[in-house]
């Protein structure tokens, strides 16, 4: 069971979780717990590393953010005792849960589990901080953010768990975000795959590794509400959204009678993400090398370059070339590209955070022509210009400026009619 940060903002929320965990284990399940921070937390802990440094060391930011998560271990903890539960808290170096040592951005390498499998066996709840780990140095790391969701998988995994129920504050994964559209619909399945596309392209309700993970070492996935009283539905009776693989959901539409009803849309889902932002480098040399020399520096600060965009050159041999990265990474994109200005050789560098990218996917893609031209065309009518455009088998994003983004997402929504009601 994973809980995530809004359910995990106080005392009455996670009294509230205590008494979902306790109910679990009395169904007759052994229970590893992981959670997040406090809602708002890990936010603030971010921001004094950012006011202390702007180019902050990520080792020492880790240690710093890390300890959301240890506060509200250990709380869990203390409310399952209260109610009369055996329980106790891993912090992820006590485990250890064993990463690489990309701080800020740590993998998950190993799980040793026998000292956890031998309490959870004894009836002792195990609560573990989601979103830490410890590198081969011994120094704590964290996963990035929304990390907790890749810690519960990776216990799961370690534990060979029967099921990983991700709890949140919606009941399920949506068709795309219901905060931003009213209008979206609660899907009862969705493929690793497109999860993880999904994901990807900005649909926080999982961490994109959380899902790779998953589909790796085919966890069984739940997302469902930590929002619910004693008298909801159990768990085990799947009130959210599985995380199920292609071959399952073709069995499970052609065999079961709701599979009859429901169609594979072509559309599965429309995510949006605020938080990129572009750089245009202008007048680079039109020469083998050249943008090899712009993206390995970036490559290797473990900055995720996602959309690239050259143009042709034009007379005098020299290019645009325009890319985007996280928000989180302009800063030392900047830094590290001024630092090369002559090596690389461009004429100036221009950098925009007011951009957002909204992506559409679907498996129906794949068989199906004229997805992205619905898509260039809802938006056209609308008037929201396109800056940038990616695609890959499963998936079409544009970028535009952030202002537009709900209106895009909604107008997305109905053009491939997804609309509920
Ligand atoms: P937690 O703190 O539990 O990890 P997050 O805020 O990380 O929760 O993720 C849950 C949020 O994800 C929801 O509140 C919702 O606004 C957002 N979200 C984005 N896309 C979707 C989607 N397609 N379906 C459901 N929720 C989504
Ligand atoms: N607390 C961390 C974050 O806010 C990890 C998580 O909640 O998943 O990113
Ligand atoms: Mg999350």
């Amino acid at each position: 069971m994973k809980f995530g940060g809004t359910s995990m903002a106080g005392t009455e929320r996670i009294r509230r979780v205590a008494g979902i965990v306790k109910r679990q284990q009395e169904a007759g399940h052994e229970v590893a717990v992981v959670v997040s921070a406090m809602a708002g937390e890990t936010d603030r802990l971010v921001n004094f590393c950012r006011e202390a440094n702007a180019l902050y060391d990520r080792a020492e930011y880790d240690v710093v953010v890390a300890a959301g998560e240890q506060i509200t271990s250990g709380l869990l903890a203390l409310h399952l005792q209260a109610l009369g539960c055996k329980a106790r808290s891993w912090l992820g170096w006590q485990l250890p849960v064993k990463t690489d040592d990309a701080h800020a951005a740590a993998r998950i390498e190993d799980i040793t589990s026998p000292e956890l499998l031998a309490s959870m066996a004894a009836g002792e709840i195990a609560v573990i901080p989601g979103f830490q780990g410890l590198d081969p140095a011994g120094r704590v790391t964290t996963l990035g953010r929304g990390g907790s969701d890749t810690s519960a998988v990776a216990v799961a995994a370690a534990v060979q768990a029967d099921r990983c129920d991700i709890y949140t504050d919606v009941d399920g994964v949506y068709t795309t975000d219901p905060r931003i559209v009213a209008k979206a619909r609660k899907l009862k399945y969705v493929t690793y795959e497109e999860m993880l596309e999904l994901a990807s392209v900005g649909s926080k309700v999982l961490q994109t590794r959380s899902v790779s993970l998953a589909m790796k070492e085919g966890v069984r996935v739940q997302v469902l509400s930590s929002f619910i009283d004693e008298n909801a539905p159990p768990a085990d009776s799947i009130p959210g959204t599985m995380i199920v693989s292609d071959e399952e959901l073709d069995r499970i539409l052609a065999e079961s009678e709701e599979g009859q009803e429901m169609e594979r849309q072509l559309i599965t889902g429309i995510a949006a993400d605020k938080n990129e932002a572009k750089v245009t480098l202008t007048r680079v040399a039109d020469r083998p090398g050249a943008v090899a020399a712009i993206f390995g520096p970036l490559a290797e600060a473990n900055i995720n370059v996602d959309m690239i965009i050259q143009n042709i050159a034009k007379d005098k041999g020299e290019t645009d070339v325009t890319f985007t990265c996280p928000q989180a990474d302009l800063a030392r994109t900047q830094a590290l590209l001024e630092e090369r200005k002559e090596t690389i050789g461009y004429y100036r560098m221009i950098a925009d955070s007011k951009v957002a990218k909204v992506s559409v996917v679907g498996v129906g893609m794949r068989s199906h022509a004229g997805v992205a031209a619905t898509m260039f065309k809802a938006l056209a009518d609308r008037g929201i210009n396109i800056q940038a455009i990616s695609t890959s088998e499963i998936k079409v994003s544009v970028l535009i400026d952030s202002d537009e983004v709900e209106l895009a997402v909604r107008v997305l929504h109905t053009a491939y009619e997804l609309d509920a009601g």
